[in-house]
């Protein structure tokens, strides 16, 4: 092979590593955002359930409350009951008396209503408290790993684009400027092997006469679909194993 096309195969290497590198940076933010999103999306749900569970503590404790201080009022009409003089007044307080109890019953209806939701809504609120912890905890662990990461990419970058151009002081004049060219047009695929008479970048057919010239291992030629340097690969054997 070629030394010039050696040296090309080497730029492309450390030109798809530093590519790799810029597109993993690249897409950094990107993850970090989702992640915000999933926490914020889960954090909302858990606020909401909490709030629900709050409300509903109160109501329970609103309405235990009522049912006692009726309990109290039935107990002191009941007391006061002895002490009345008149039939007529007696009545009264009776009917007073039964009024109360019947509200109150219904507010024990009430009260079982809510603490029908009350597991439900109490488990619900630690389930997501659960889930937003989980989220929470993940995305502080990528956010360690994504930070160290940032770090090093340029640090890297820096390096391979250091030795790029101690490789790329080997080319001829003109040709790594070409190079890169392609390299940037052809999504980072510069230089390709010639294989069963096509280019492996485009996958044309290569002409006889180039295919030819591909061989004697002279000088540089493009492949003239897609422009990318070609270079002649010779068949590997194949192994029968018989
Ligand atoms: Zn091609």
């Amino acid at each position: 092979m070629m030394e010039q096309v050696k040296i090309l195969i080497d730029l492309q290497e450390i030109m798809s590593k530093v590519r790799a590198l810029q597109e993993e940076k690249r897409k950094v933010p990107l993850e970090v955002a989702d992640l915000k999103a999933l926490f914020e999306e889960r954090e909302a749900k858990f606020l909401t359930a909490q709030q629900e569970f709050e409300q509903l503590k109160k109501d329970r404790r609103e309405k235990e409350r009522e049912i006692e201080e009726e309990r109290d009022k039935v107990e002191r009409a009941k007391a006061k009951l002895m002490s009345i003089k008149t039939n007529k007044e007696y009545y009264a307080m009776l009917k007073e008396i039964e009024q109360t109890k019947r509200t109150n019953t219904q507010r024990e209806d009430e009260l079982l209503a809510i603490l029908a939701r009350y597991e439900e809504t109490e488990k619900r609120e630690a389930e997501f408290h659960a889930e937003v912890d989980e989220v929470e905890g993940r995305y502080r662990e990528r956010m360690v790993d994504i930070e160290a990461r940032m770090g090093s990419f340029d640090k890297d970058i820096a390096v391979l684009d250091e030795k790029k151009a101690e490789v790329a002081k080997r080319l001829e004049k003109g040709l790594a400027r070409r190079f890169e060219m392609i390299f940037d047009r052809r999504d980072g695929v510069a230089v390709v092997p010639a294989r069963n008479q096509s280019c492996t970048g485009c996958h044309m057919h290569v002409s006889p006469q180039l295919f030819n010239l591909l061989q004697r291992e002279d000088r540089i030629y493009a492949c003239p679909n897609c422009n990318r340097i070609l270079y002649y690969e010779a068949p590997v054997e194949e192994a029968t194993g018989k």
